[in-house]
């Protein structure tokens, strides 16, 4: 039988973040004002960067400012579970046979609730070297919080060099990832003419357009499998390009004058976003010069763009980790995290968590209770040998 999950401090405080429900679209603040408290209460230094209404980025700090502490991160939002078949109130932390269940238990408040147990496990007060915890939003929609606040610290405080040893809790099943590709997002608009559609002659078919397109998009794509990275640590070496979604089109009567896709590019570690686009802008040329003769357009427009991963193999943490992973090799994994931003202000971000990415966004996400204690037990020692032996 299913029961709420309760009975260690851990798993009361995964049991607190999981109710808050902080899919992306919605408001956070609850749940980082809580996040600020417990850190507050353990004795750290709490800095609030709201970025929205309802947004916020937390980092709390203990211990003597030095890059040669910890950064342990992990982002507050959690996919949507509209359309899934849970068998529990995803909102409510329930236990099932050695799993917990709900959503975000691997996806990662998991990772967040160790994290705070850690913190009120060691003696912060006692640090020599600086431990920070960087809690962001809105990573699952494209990382945008780190985003955000990467950009707010280099603008507020440019002197400020964060430790470099980083581990961005996401869920590889305690296998320590140093590389990821990002994930860039954009729409092409194809514009047509719209007319009767008994005289398709007078317009111009943006949903045929849009097909074309499509089959462009595709083009570079194949192009792009012989530019291969990193075969040794990506399954998919290479670039990759979605076109995701598809809308257009007004009534079955009419010759179409709009249709918008939306597709997802993650260029691997080497590639830049800017010059891919550049060069599929390039391939569109053609395409968008009969389209405008014929009274129609195509507009590439920029939504997101996170960085890929690329923290050098020799960095000083991943001996700290190793021996709380389950293989020492240092691996890749194909998602994008927060790490590629976090990159960008000088960090080393290693991707290292409790739970499987396979059970993560989906129903009855869960995270094994045994791996949630083993995170805790693995962070208290790590925070311990960095910041403050
Ligand atoms: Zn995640």
């Amino acid at each position: 039988m299913p029961e709420a999950a309760g009975g260690s401090p851990v798993v009361d405080t995964l049991a607190r973040l999981v109710a808050w429900d902080t899919v992306s679209h919605r408001p956070l603040t609850a749940l980082a004002g809580y996040l600020a408290d417990r850190a507050e209460a353990a004795g750290m230094r709490v800095e609030r960067f709201e970025t929205a209404p309802g947004k916020v980025n937390i980092v709390a700090s203990a211990g003597p400012p030095s890059p040669d502490g910890l950064l342990l991160s992990g982002h507050m939002d959690v996919v949507p579970v509209e359309g899934q078949a849970w068998t529990s109130d995803p909102f409510v932390l329930t236990r099932r046979d050695d799993r917990l269940v709900a959503r975000g238990a691997c996806d990662m408040k998991g990772f967040i609730a160790a994290a705070v147990e850690a913190c009120g496990a060691v003696d912060l007060r006692h640090l020599r070297r600086e431990l920070v915890l960087v809690w962001t939003h809105d990573e699952e929609i494209g990382c945008h919080g780190s985003r955000a606040l990467v950009d707010r610290l280099r603008a507020e405080q440019p002197e400020r060099q964060l430790p470099r040893a980083t581990i961005i809790g996401e869920p590889t099943d305690f296998r320590i990832c140093r590389l990821h590709p990002g994930h860039t997002t954009f729409t092409i608009e194809c514009l047509g003419r719209p007319a009767h559609s008994s005289r398709p002659s007078l317009g111009f078919n943006a949903i045929r357009l849009a097909a074309e397109v499509i089959a462009l998009v595709d083009s570079f794509a194949v192009a792009l499998e012989d530019r291969r990275a990193h075969s040794d640590l990506l399954l998919t070496p290479y670039t990759v390009l979605n076109v995701g979604r598809i809308e257009g089109g007004s009534a079955v009567n009419i010759v179409p004058e709009r249709c918008t896709l939306t597709v997802g590019m993650r260029p691997v570690p080497g590639a830049l976003a800017g010059p891919l686009l550049a060069e599929l802008e390039d391939r569109l040329a053609p395409l968008r010069a009969r389209a405008r003769a014929e009274g129609g357009d195509l507009q590439l427009k920029l939504l997101q763009s996170s960085e890929p991963l690329d923290t050098p193999a020799g960095c000083a943490h991943a001996d700290l980790l190793r021996p709380h992973a389950d293989a020492p090799a240092l691996v890749g994994v194909p998602f994008a995290t927060d790490g590629g931003n976090l990159a960008q202000l000088g960090l080393e971000p290693l991707v290292f968590g409790p739970g499987s990415i396979d059970v993560a966004h989906r129903p009855d996400e869960h995270l094994r209770e045994a791996d949630l204690h083993r995170a805790t037990a693995a962070l208290t020692r790590i925070i311990e040998a960095r910041c403050c032996a």
